[in-house]
């Protein structure tokens, strides 16, 4: 489950205004599709589109088949997690905030779910480990690691679908590697769709579209694209 689709999409957020020019693409379920391009191309837009937080003028969004304007919003964020671009921890340990979310839960449930979610690995890939306390003094959190934090409370979910907004991330506090090693780590069993500013970034993505003006300009695996430049 979980494939994506987006067939001639078009969105202008104020009507008169057309951003998205009939956009077109399928992310088959377990797949990873990237999606670069200069600022104000339209990416963050496609990853809003798919949240249903704006609707679209023209074109059909479905998931696994069906058409997500006719899906509830609930049911939606059961399928769709979002890693949001600014996430504030909770000053709590790492697992505290992993588990936010889960009223009630005990670390032993926590950990529990994680493993069950496969991304027990991937708390503990953090350096300062899970029982590490975020934002007391002296301590802190790279925003690579914060980054992952929020990666994995979205991922403690299980969601079908992962939209990553690499692009408006404070990318300056990460290396491309983080990112890539991020992204080869969650995007085993799941459909993601990652937002990046560089096509070095998404080197593993089963398909990448370049974004200019609203428009897919080209489309390829990464040594496609790379050649083509
Ligand atoms: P990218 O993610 O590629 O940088 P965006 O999708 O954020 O591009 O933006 C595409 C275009 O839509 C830009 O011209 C931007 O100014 C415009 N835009 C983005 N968000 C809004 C908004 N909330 N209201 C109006 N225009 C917006
Ligand atoms: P991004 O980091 O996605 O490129 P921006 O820095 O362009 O976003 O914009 C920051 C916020 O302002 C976003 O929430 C976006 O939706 C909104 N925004 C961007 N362009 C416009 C616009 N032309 N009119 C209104 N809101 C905008």
């Amino acid at each position: 489950a979980g494939e994506v689709r987006f067939d001639h999409v078009h969105f202008g957020y104020d009507p008169e205004r057309e951003i998205l020019h009939g956009v077109s693409f399928t992310v088959p379920a377990g797949r990873t599709l990237a999606i670069v391009g200069p600022s104000g191309a339209g990416k963050s837009t496609i990853a809003r589109l798919l949240f249903r937080f704006y609707d679209i003028q023209g074109g059909r969004i479905s998931v696994d088949g069906q058409d997500i304007s006719a899906v509830t919003q609930q049911s939606l964020r059961s399928t769709i997690g979002i890693v949001p671009q600014d996430m504030v921890l909770f000053n709590d340990t790492v697992g505290y905030n992993i588990g936010y979310g889960r009223e009630g839960a005990t670390q032993e449930e926590i950990e529990a779910a994680a493993r069950a979610a496969s991304i027990h690995d991937f708390i503990m890939g953090l350096p300062q480990g899970y029982d590490t306390r975020v934002g007391e003094r002296g301590l802190k959190l790279s925003g690579g690691e914060k980054q992952r934090v929020a990666i994995a409370r979205t991922l403690l979910k299980d969601p079908p679908v992962l939209v990553l907004d690499e692009a408006t991330s404070a990318l300056d506090s990460r290396t491309e590697t983080e990112i890539q090693d991020v992204l080869r780590t969650i995007s085993r069993r799941r459909t993601t769709l990652v937002v990046a500013h560089r096509l070095s970034t998404v080197v593993d993505a089963d398909e990448i579209i370049v974004m200019e003006k609203g428009r897919i300009v080209e489309r390829g695996r990464h040594g496609d694209l790379v050649r083509a430049d």
